[in-house]
């Protein structure tokens, strides 16, 4: 369904505690973005799926939580220092910066004069002083990827976890960019968070790795509501690639504002264990594995080194949690016209990424009886442990309804005078809207099989 515009998207989410622009009371900070109520459940739902996908449901991927403060040898031997750079355009009549493949046929984007400077590069790393002496010498970057700790901690869990090649590292956390356009409401932010699995296996087992993954990360996205026929592949060519990759597949979703990166899928061959290795021989990052005959053989067709110790390569998954908070609620929108001429807006979530997955509604907020009984029920659903369940207590059930559409609730249980002499609840789905009266003693049974992945 989707929306019609990101403003369409941008009101729902400021209606309803999805997401707020930071510091907006003193006039917001541009490319830094809030998250309410609804929008850290939905965000922590969708990691958590995330999380459950490449940790707990393989044996072949340990997780890592590493500092955001990192130290500037990594991302100077990432190569990040050097090429981390977007090429700029400054506007001599307008005063205004783009970056050179914002500017088409030579003309400022913001005011379209053809005064223009030549592209210079401009680092998009964010740099802070560490130590009570502010100077060249103290400082740390905020790392702009959450990888290169993956790297330098290779050896670590390596030693750790006894793991051999094929395994992976996954890791969640924030990254900064210092992005000079950010725009797209959560799309292009400065502060956002990644999603990064690094996985090391052999060379020349790495292009049949990177077509699973691309397949894998594929049927994930469909997992979380996300059409397949909404994301185009598109293998970047070999003059656009970062300079540690070999092959690059970006998955692109149609967002509201156009088509676009949700996720990108490289190969970056053994460049990073590579470089850190070569840089700092003790810290000795390349995996000690004894290869098997046959991948023996397989590497000597391809005229690829057959010795016993080798740094492995690795295919990398890399998804943005903002672009898929967004391209989730894009995904999942409606706006459904109803049999009596009204229309109502609904987010018909996956149950597992709704931020609420109960409201149980008194039909009157004052009958001391019907709201004891309707707190009970929301204190027996939240000892289940499937998120968050909530008492609204408004009065107004129609009203209610339409409040937990939009939010994207998918069970709304009432209780009424009826409830008090059968023990019974009506239950309403909120895609179908259809209602059933169903025993207080079953409804734990009737959530759970509703809303378990
Ligand atoms: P783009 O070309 O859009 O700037 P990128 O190719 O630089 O993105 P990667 O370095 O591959 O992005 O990062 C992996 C993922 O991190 C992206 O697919 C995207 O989902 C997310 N991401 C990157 N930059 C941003 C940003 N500024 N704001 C929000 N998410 C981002």
């Amino acid at each position: 369904m989707t929306a019609k515009s990101m403003e369409e998207l941008t009101s729902l989410c400021k209606r309803r505690g999805f997401v707020f622009q930071s510091s907006e009371v003193y006039g917001g900070l541009q490319g830094v973005y809030d998250y309410g109520p609804l929008g850290v459940e939905l965000k922590n739902n969708l990691k958590a799926a995330w999380w459950r996908s490449m940790v707990y449901e393989r044996d072949d991927v340990e997780g890592l939580d590493a500092a955001i403060l990192t130290h500037p040898k990594v991302l100077h031997y990432s190569g990040h220092e050097e090429t981390f750079t977007d090429p700029l355009i400054d506007c001599r009549s307008c005063k205004k910066r783009s970056r050179a493949d914002h500017v088409a046929d030579g003309k400022c984007p913001h005011c379209g004069s053809v005064e223009l400077t030549e592209p210079r590069p401009f680092n998009l790393m964010f740099k802070t002083g560490v130590g009570p002496v502010e100077d060249a010498e103290n400082f740390a970057y905020l790392r702009p990827e959450s990888a290169q700790h993956i790297f330098t901690n290779f050896k670590n869990v390596l030693d750790s976890t006894s793991r051999t090649v094929p395994f992976g590292i996954a890791q969640i956390g924030k990254a900064f960019r210092n992005e000079i356009t950010p725009r797209n409401f959560i799309f292009r932010v400065r502060e956002f968070e990644h999603m990064e699995l690094e996985f090391f296996v052999e060379p020349g087992t790495d292009e049949e790795w990177h077509q699973k993954w691309i397949d894998m990360r594929l049927d994930w996205w469909e997992r979380q509501g996300v059409n397949r026929n909404s994301i185009k592949l598109y293998h970047v060519p070999p003059d656009e690639l970062a300079h540690y990759s070999k092959a690059t597949c970006d998955l692109m979703y149609r967002f509201p504002h156009g088509s676009d990166e949700l996720e990108g899928i490289a190969n970056r061959t053994d460049f990073d264990l590579g470089s850190h290795t070569k840089q700092q021989d003790k810290l000795n990052l390349t995996a000690t594995v004894k290869r098997n005959p046959d991948t023996t053989a397989r590497l000597a067709m391809q005229n690829l080194s057959t010795n016993k110790w080798f740094v492995p390569f690795v295919i990398e998954p890399s998804a943005g949690v903002d672009r898929g908070v967004l391209a989730v609620l894009n995904e999942s929108y409606e706006v459904e016209q109803l049999d009596n001429g009204s229309e109502r807006t609904v987010l018909r979530l996956p149950p597992h990424l709704a931020p609420i997955k109960v409201a149980v509604m008194p039909l009157k907020r004052n009958h001391a009886e019907i709201v004891a009984t309707a707190r009970e029920i929301v204190s027996d659903l939240q000892g289940l442990g499937l998120g968050r369940m909530t008492l609204e207590n408004t009065g107004n059930i129609g009203k209610s309804y339409r409040k937990h559409d939009e939010a994207g609730t998918p069970i709304c249980a009432t209780v009424d005078f009826q409830s008090l002499e059968d023990g019974t609840v009506t239950v309403r789905d909120r895609d179908s809207m259809d209602q059933v009266r169903i025993d207080r003693a079953e409804l734990s049974s009737y959530i759970l099989s509703a809303i378990r992945m």
